[in-house]
């Protein structure tokens, strides 16, 4: 697949943009004032596999957050900043790597020269996170609504407030919940700029169909080669935006590591709880860092030439199932054994990975 080329930015350790991997991010939900929680969160999303996380800074009190998650994470910290430019200041001066501001809603020039000055003397990138439900008035009477070419205009015109003072370590995001409109949205915007892009559907639901939109959305942008940065947005713990995240991206093609899970829908030819068996070996395959395939397939008699594909596999029969390697069965295996035989194979093989 053939990225768009785009100009890179880095939050601290992690670049976006440019050849950098699409990177994985998601946000603090506790309350801004628990400090402990907050903490708690961020290293729970780290092991997750999140690679930046954003908190909301709605206050002074709330900076303090900033160093304290620097100390507890070695992911990069965002600040989530609405309306007032102190906040970015001093987030900036409390050493955050990035942050989330709209120029053209902090009142006024010279406020957005300061932030400009401030974010550039650090390399501190600013996004700009444009969002269906709050487009500001003038696109919105002059498009009626919030269509994919408002957005795109709203999103150029702060980079445009920030471009007057150099500054161009911009991310933009064009946020919807409506998936076409924000996919439309990220295609223009893509066409008509250079900088990075944050890929979101915005208020995309519960676990189920916020993955469902986020699949759609993201994963059609990513497949056209649009999108440096992801994040789910979930009503859910974060840690289940992160895991969505990292699959659409694997879904994509645009990740290999840890272990896939590959299994048949069963039909009438499967005689073992296939349902119940591949529930179990997913959440086993987590711990798995070398990237491989493993099937868990219904049935002895199309099983593993169907996953031929898959670097390991069982598949059921009736009372006694296969243990199979590239599609070559290596041995028989009773039912009550094949969770085991096929884990210890993975494992053995996660091992040798790791060795070589
Ligand atoms: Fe049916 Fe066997 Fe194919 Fe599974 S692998 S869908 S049980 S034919």
């Amino acid at each position: 697949m053939k990225r768009r080329k785009t100009r890179q930015v880095r939050a601290g350790k992690v670049a976006i943009g440019g050849s950098a991997p699409v990177s994985v991010q998601s946000m603090l939900c506790a309350p801004a004032r628990d400090v402990a929680a907050n903490v708690e969160q961020a290293r729970r999303l780290e092991q997750a596999g999140c690679e930046i996380v954003r908190v909301a800074v709605p206050d002074m009190d709330t900076v303090r957050l900033i160093p304290v998650l620097k100390e507890a994470v070695s992911m990069p910290v965002v600040a989530d900043i609405h309306f007032d430019w102190r906040l970015a200041l001093e987030s900036a001066a409390a050493g955050v790597d990035k942050i989330r501001i709209n120029p053209g809603n902090i009142g006024g020039d010279e406020r957005v020269k300061a932030v400009a000055e401030a974010c550039a003397a650090r390399g501190i990138p600013i996004r700009i996170g444009v969002n269906g439900g709050s487009l500001e008035k003038p696109f919105l009477e002059k498009y009626g609504r919030a269509t994919p070419q408002a957005l795109v205009d709203s999103a150029l015109y702060h980079a445009a407030l920030l471009e007057r003072y150099d500054f161009h370590d911009i991310v933009l995001s064009l946020k919807a919940s409506d998936v076409p409109t924000m996919v439309e949205a990220y295609r223009l915007a893509a066409a008509a700029c250079e900088y990075p892009l944050h890929l979101g559907v915005t208020e995309a639901g519960t676990e189920r169909m916020g993955l469902v939109k986020s699949a759609v959305g993201l994963g059609a942008l990513l497949m056209e080669g649009i999108g440096d940065t992801v994040r789910v947005s979930l009503t859910a713990d974060p840690v289940r935006e992160v895991r969505a995240a990292k699959d659409i991206l694997t879904a994509c093609g645009l990740r290999n590591e840890g272990a896939q899970l590959i299994s048949c829908p069963t039909c009438g030819r499967t005689r073992i709880d296939i349902i119940g068996l591949a529930a179990k070996v997913e959440p086993l395959l987590a711990s798995v860092k070398t990237p491989m395939k493993v099937a868990v397939m219904g049935c002895a008699v199309n099983g593993p030439g169907e996953a031929r594909d898959a670097d390991v596999g069982i598949a059921g029969g009736d009372g006694i199932g296969l243990l199979f390697k590239k599609g070559v069965v290596l041995r028989r295996v009773p039912e009550s054994e094949l969770l085991d035989a096929l884990m210890a194979e993975v494992r053995a093989m996660d091992e040798q990975n790791r060795k070589d």
